[in-house]
């Protein structure tokens, strides 16, 4: 077990940052890494923060339960698997044993990578008293400590948004993505409310893997902040499926026993009976009782840090990275900020200026299937840079690997290209289908270096794949 510290060791650290997650784990690496005293307090017993522990990682390995069930019940037998391997059934419990035991793997090797570059993990509840010092609850609550320095980060992230009792009678007998990664059993029915990636991914991998699902959303599309095309072909398409899609619909009252079945009624009159209530409605930031208004730490309304493009808060020295900050809550944009900034405050000369460029960032919804944007939406495009000089190249398709399969499960393959200006800039890439997960990391990468149609036009198709689409579109 390596050392967790519960007194500082120094009278002033380089750097002290506050979370242990993915943009605190980041920042205080690269700062151990140029020779700085570092301090991480962590209030959790786990590191890794929300991604290791209640996000990215143990949801993806859910996907991939879930998409291994789609193969299994509804692809095999195209393929010509037999002897009842349709019948294959998943145990939700043992399973989750497992996923438990490599999250706490994680946690290890992030306390080992800590304890070998030389990271001080602290162990408690951080409050800021002034703008150079931290003072740390530890974990029973019986001492504090405090720890100095002219450098904090705040790097602690957020969680989920739930209505009080008071806006919807009932709510607190729901769960949120928090309380999914909790579920011993997996549920025979459940409501999911929100129309965003928590509720498409998590309703998504219910369905899959058999669970009655109702997704209750307040507009007609999930995912109204994507391009059309994304929100027109998934949302259909899941209700295909056999997702309950509840549109423009808001839950007025939840009904039951906590763990027991409950009726979700809403304002359409509907009475749903299900076993769990999630709800997928949004983040907010882990800024209350962190002691930042007292010292003039300017939060917006909904308590995000406000920062400029460096990271740097209107208070010298105290800085935020990751989700705190408000912008593109993705665990990579975290990591990428927190190395950046320890460049630009620790690092050689070059980095005097480093800085995170948050545009044209790419991000993957783990839906069935998966969705891959990139750069500017349509609308976001055309208003941009006017409808005539916008010009769009689409493809609709069914992968290779579906040729095989029954009509009603073949999925939908669907690619848009948004280019501006006369030398067809690529400004926008939007697909949804098998594999865009990981089609569309090198297809950021085209978009980051300003990449034009003609260059993909210019790049050999591999062949035969479904990305290929994306370099023969006419
Ligand atoms: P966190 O990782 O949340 O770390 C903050 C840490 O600060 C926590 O460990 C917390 O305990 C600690 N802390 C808070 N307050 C204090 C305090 N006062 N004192 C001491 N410590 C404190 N992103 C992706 O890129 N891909 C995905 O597939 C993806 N899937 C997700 C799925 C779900 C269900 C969720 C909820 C999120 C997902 N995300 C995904 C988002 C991603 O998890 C976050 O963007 C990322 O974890 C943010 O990192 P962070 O360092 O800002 O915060
Ligand atoms: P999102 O912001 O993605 O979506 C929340 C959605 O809930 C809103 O878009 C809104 O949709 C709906 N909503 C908001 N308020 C209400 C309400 N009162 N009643 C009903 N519906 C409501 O938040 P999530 O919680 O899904 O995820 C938080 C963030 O975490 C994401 O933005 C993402 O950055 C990150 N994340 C990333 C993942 C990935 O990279 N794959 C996966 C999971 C999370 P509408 O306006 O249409 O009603």
């Amino acid at each position: 077990m390596p050392p967790i510290f519960d007194k500082p060791t120094v009278e002033k650290y380089d750097y002290i940052v506050v979370g242990g997650g993915s943009g605190g784990s980041g920042t205080a690496r690269r700062a151990a890494k140029y020779g700085k005293k570092v301090a991480v307090v962590e209030v959790t017993a786990q590191l890794g923060g929300t991604c290791v522990n209640v996000g990215c990682v143990p949801k993806k390995i859910m996907w991939h339960a879930a998409d291994l069930q789609d193969k299994i019940k509804h692809h095999a037998r195209g393929y010509k698997f037999d002897g009842g391997v349709q019948n294959a059934t998943f145990d939700w419990k043992a399973f989750k044993l497992q996923r438990d035991a490599y999250i706490r793997k994680l946690n290890s090797i992030y306390e080992n990578n800590f304890s070998r570059e030389g990271v001080e993990y602290h162990h408690g509840r951080a409050r800021f008293i002034s703008p150079t010092e931290i003072e740390v609850t530890r974990p029973d609550g019986v001492g504090t400590y405090i720890l100095k320095g002219d450098n904090i980060s705040v790097a602690v992230g957020g969680r989920p948004t739930m209505p009080s009792d008071a806006e919807i009678p009932g709510a607190s007998l729901g769960i949120d993505s928090d309380g999914f990664f909790d579920l011993e059993e997996q549920p025979k029915r459940v409501a999911v409310i929100g129309a965003g990636y928590i509720a498409v991914e998590l309703a998504g991998i219910f369905h899959t893997l058999g669970t009655e699902t109702h997704l209750l959303i307040r507009g007609e599309t999930v995912l109204r902040t994507f391009d059309p095309i994304l929100q027109d072909t998934l949302t259909p398409w899941m209700e295909k499926t056999g997702v309950h899609l509840h549109k423009q619909t808001l839950v007025t009252r939840v009904e039951g026993e906590r763990g027991g079945p409950l009726t979700v009624h809403t304002n359409r009159g509907e009475k749903l009976e299900v076993d769990v209530v999630l709800w997928a409605i949004g983040r907010h930031a882990n800024t209350q009782g962190l002691g930042l208004e007292a010292l003039g730490v300017e939060l917006d309304h909904k308590g995000d840090v406000v920062v400029d493009e460096y990271q740097n808060s209107n208070v010298p020295g105290i800085t935020a990275i990751g989700d705190v900050q408000g912008k593109w809550l993705l665990t990579p944009v975290a990591i990428a900020a927190g190395r950046r900034l320890s460049n630009r405050l620790f690092g050689p000369d070059k980095f005097k200026n480093d800085k995170l460029s948050y545009e044209d960032i790419p991000t993957v919804v783990f839906s069935h299937p998966p969705i891959g944007p990139v750069g500017l939406t349509e609308p976001q495009a055309r208003k941009k840079f006017g409808d005539a000089n916008i010009k769009i190249y689409k493809s609709s398709f069914r992968a290779l690997y579906f040729s095989m399969v029954e009509e009603e499960h073949k999925e939908p393959t669907v690619y848009k290209l948004i280019c501006a200006g006369p030398e067809e800039r690529v400004v926008g890439v939007h697909i949804i289908g098998m594999g865009s997960d990981e089609v569309m990391q090198g297809f950021a990468v085209a978009v980051k270096m300003g990449a034009r149609k003609q260059d993909l036009d210019d790049t050999v198709a591999i062949h035969p794949t479904s990305g290929e689409e994306l370099v023969t579109l006419v």
